[in-house]
């Protein structure tokens, strides 16, 4: 028996070459993907526009199976968090932040990460494997119709889904919770490039989820080859783990730093801000006591970042056992804060949220079966270096 074909591993213009190869002509594929994306529906029987042979050997060949939700938890400041299923014994997790303004989902790429920065939860699990398409996107697809069904709870409403055909023109016809989203939760997208650079795209496709490149945030540690693919590949706002004001802290704890030293990802940053959404790289910069956050090392970055247009996003570090790491005080926070600003820098605290369920940045260890020797993964650290 062939295995069915799960279509949110597919983009449109792949689900249309598949449909193709099924004598369907290119409007249907729009019209599944619509379904499927825009009306959150997995069932081919209610998708009532389709004809009912489309919708009969549909069945027969193809599912829509998004990951399965193993738990839920939400915290008192509104976040949730859920832990997947994605197969023997390993889970990832993805986080809803809810603001005035906005929703944000923080979704995973990997299964654990390979890049074993020191002060992160994911990085000491170790790593499984990368994600496939449908289980990027899909996160998206299930919180969406997840916090659908929440806020129908809440206010008593149905969350049914309307059996009405999708309009081309309206995306909006189902409510989309997430507005933003940001490629923050476990793994380094940049090293699951085509399946995070599909998933993107989905998310972008107007009829998906129709948000803007400036809606979608990618961060990564920075694999600067990567970057420069991403740059001609799909150009969304950028977010690069900084964490420190010269090579020989950054080193020390992200081992990646021996690959692709400050300078050539500095570099490989403004060759990106020439296509990226935004006119500036968003640098993010974990606050570890006695480590990177002192004064000397405020006004150090400060001067760095003369080099590219950026703002700054200092992080609280976010405990977990055996971190080996502390969290700086606030004061001292607001200090280091306080000498970017005067430099002339946009500089934010981010605000902790979920932190009461671990779903906090750099808490999230999902279940993660590692497949990696500790030896493999700090193999590229120089002998050098302190
Ligand atoms: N791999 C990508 C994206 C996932 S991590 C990256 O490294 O950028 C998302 C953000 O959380 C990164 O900036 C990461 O450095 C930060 N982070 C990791 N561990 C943390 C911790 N314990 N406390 C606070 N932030 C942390
Ligand atoms: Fe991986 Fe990012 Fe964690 Fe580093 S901070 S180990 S790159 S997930």
């Amino acid at each position: 028996m062939t295995e069915r074909v799960n279509l949110l591993d597919y983009t449109l213009p792949r689900l249309t070459e598949w449909l193709a190869t099924q004598d369907e002509k290119p409007f249907r594929a729009k019209q599944l993907f619509q379904w499927i994306h825009q009306r959150g529906v997995a069932d081919f029987d209610a998708m009532s526009d389709l004809a009912k042979s489309l919708r009969e050997k549909l069945k027969a060949v193809a599912e829509v199976t998004p990951p399965v939700i193993l738990s839920e938890h939400r915290s008192a400041d509104g976040t949730v968090k859920w832990l997947f299923d994605v197969g023997v014994g390993n889970g990832i997790e993805t986080v809803f932040i809810p603001e005035d303004d906005r929703g944000t989902l923080c979704v995973s790429s990997q299964v654990g990460c390979a890049l074993d920065c020191k002060f992160c939860s994911t990085g000491r699990q170790g790593f499984n494997r990368d994600l496939r398409v449908g289980e990027i996107i899909g996160q998206l697809w299930v919180a969406n119709k997840r916090l659908r069904e929440l806020e129908a709870e809440r206010t008593g409403d149905s969350p049914g889904v309307s059996r009405l055909a999708p309009r081309e023109t309206d995306s909006a016809t189902v409510p989309k919770p997430v507005s933003n989203v940001v490629m923050m939760g476990m793994g380094e997208p940049l090293n699951n490039f085509g399946p995070v650079v599909d998933a993107m795209s989905i998310m972008l496709d107007d009829l998906a989820y129709g948000l803007s490149r400036r809606r979608v945030t990618l961060s990564t540690s920075g694999v600067v080859p990567h970057i420069r693919k991403l740059k001609e590949a799909l150009p969304v706002a950028l977010a690069v783990s900084l964490h420190a004001p010269n090579d020989a802290i950054r080193s020390r704890i992200m081992p990646i730093n021996d690959a692709y030293p400050i300078a050539k990802l500095l570099e490989a940053c403004n060759e990106y801000l020439e296509v990226a959404p935004r006119d500036f790289i968003t640098f993010e910069y974990v606050m570890l006591k006695g480590v990177n956050d002192a004064p000397d090392h405020a006004k150090e970055l400060a001067k760095l970042l003369e080099a590219v247009p950026a703002k700054v996003n200092l992080i609280p570090f976010n405990p977990f056992p055996e971190s080996g790491f502390e969290r700086t005080s606030h004061d001292r926070v607001k200090l280091f804060q306080k000498i970017l600003l005067d430099a002339g820098y946009v500089a934010t605290i981010r605000r902790t949220r979920g932190d009461d369920i671990d779903a906090a940045c750099g808490q999230l260890a999902g279940q993660v079966v590692n497949r990696m020797k500790r030896k493999d993964v700090v193999h590229f650290r120089s002998p050098t270096r302190p």
